[in-house]
């Protein structure tokens, strides 16, 4: 595992379950801080330039900011742990090995909003993850500091774990809300957002699980010390889930900034067998591939943007010349269609008709027609769902169209 700069990753707060082990090793410090001075905390994570983890890189005090702001009343914190999307396995890890990171930044997120409820949102897949959440929380609430952030809140807090839906869809934020409240996760439009109208009507802020453990280092060693830790205007650092064709696909903590070349070459050992790089599924296969000539890319928010890709949950799932990118997508958008909740038709229908078209050209029994069936769904569907799946599948299937169009082609028979 790579050792510099390391803040989530650290040898001595991987401590499983156990709350004392945590604090022996700095852990409570942050929340502590917090505590003493509670109006200070969304200037620090401010400051410190931190984004949400898992996905869209939104400012994480902007989605604070709002709870914060809200009258008092019922509000709730709720950590997403829900990861289902290939090739990404950070916010289990850091569920299985340091979970108290993970609580402890979701109790200063209370601290900084006021909150009277914390919920540990955990994918029942990943039943160590689940395991490891229920002991790590029944140790918090009888810890005193939890009965210090009662008293700041000015009532009892509830801190519970309830187990995801497990579906793919269930990790987009209005559906976490839905089942979180007993429902199917059936995801909403937006607006309203989760800050105004969360669960049961209440303010709500969803933050992904690595969000979250990023929150204790922060209120511990400052603003100043987490920008340092990125390179040029990227703060902090990112986990990347590293698999596919290379020598040494894991988990990999490294500054934001981090170039995808040394990423998978220096870190993932390059290439396996020898063979060529031909392209990354980046963030999930929800976005556009980079290719060779984007080898050199910062890997932080901003600048993957500039390349036409997003960040994403830091998924990096390589392939390697030979590898059959119709192939790829066409097990990609399988995933979505079979992940497509149903609500919006053209979802349902887009996605199943993508996976009909990608079949077909991918067995050898595509003609023109179907490339251009395949184009044109490119062209209407974008935008026709109430959730991001169906603008990811398509997204997948474009970006592939315009750079390997001449692998669609060659398995044209007509
Ligand atoms: Fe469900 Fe697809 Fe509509 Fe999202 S876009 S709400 S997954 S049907």
């Amino acid at each position: 595992m790579e050792q510099l700069n390391q803040v989530l990753l650290r040898d001595d707060v991987r401590v499983g379950a156990d709350l004392g082990a945590w604090l022996a090793h700095g852990g409570g410090e942050g929340l502590t801080k917090a505590l003493r001075d509670p109006l200070a905390i969304l200037a620090v994570i401010e400051q410190a330039g931190l984004r949400g983890m898992g996905g869209a890189g939104f400012a994480t005090h902007r989605k604070w900011a709002p709870v914060a702001a809200a009258a008092a009343g019922e509000k709730y914190i709720i950590c997403n742990g829900n990861e289902d999307e290939p090739g990404t396995f950070k916010d289990r890890y850091l569920l299985e090995h340091t979970p108290h990171q993970v609580i402890e930044g979701a109790l200063i997120a209370a601290a900084a909003t006021r909150a009277n409820h914390v919920v540990l949102y955990v994918n029942p897949h990943q039943p160590l993850s689940l395991n490891m959440a229920r002991q790590a929380v029944q140790q918090w609430r009888v810890h005193a500091q939890f009965a210090e952030l009662e008293r700041l809140v000015g009532g009892t807090i509830s801190l519970d774990v309830i187990p995801s839906s497990g579906l793919y869809i269930g990790g987009e934020e209005t559906a976490v809300i839905a089942s979180v409240e007993g429902g199917f996760p059936f995801p909403r439009r937006k607006p309203p957002y989760p800050a105004e109208h969360g669960v049961h009507g209440s303010p709500t802020i969803v933050n992904n699980t690595e969000t979250m453990a990023h929150v204790p280092g922060i209120l511990r060693h400052g603003a100043q010390w987490y920008r340092s830790l990125g390179i040029g205007n990227a703060a902090g650092t990112k986990l990347y889930s590293l698999s596919g064709d290379v020598l040494r696909p894991g988990l990999y903590e490294l500054p934001m900034g981090t170039s995808l070349e040394t990423l998978v070459f220096e870190h993932g050992g390059g290439m396996l067998q020898g063979k060529e790089f031909k392209a990354v599924f980046t963030g999930g296969p929800s976005n556009t591939l980079l290719t060779k000539r984007d080898l050199d890319v910062a890997l932080d928010f901003d600048s993957v943007r500039q390349r036409r890709s997003r960040l994403g949950t830091g998924a990096m799932i390589v392939v390697s010349e030979g590898t059959s990118i119709v192939r790829k997508v066409a097990e990609y958008v399988s995933f979505f269609a079979q992940g497509s909740c149903g609500q919006c038709p053209p979802c349902k229908g887009g996605t199943f008709q993508l996976m009909r078209l990608l079949s077909r050209i991918d067995t050898g029994r595509g003609v023109r027609a179907d490339l251009e069936a395949l184009e044109n769904l490119c062209r209407i569907l974008p935008g026709s769902g109430r959730c991001g799946l169906i603008d990811g599948a398509v997204t997948v299937v474009e970006s592939s169209l315009q750079q390997f169009r001449g692998e669609y082609e060659a398995l044209l028979i007509a």
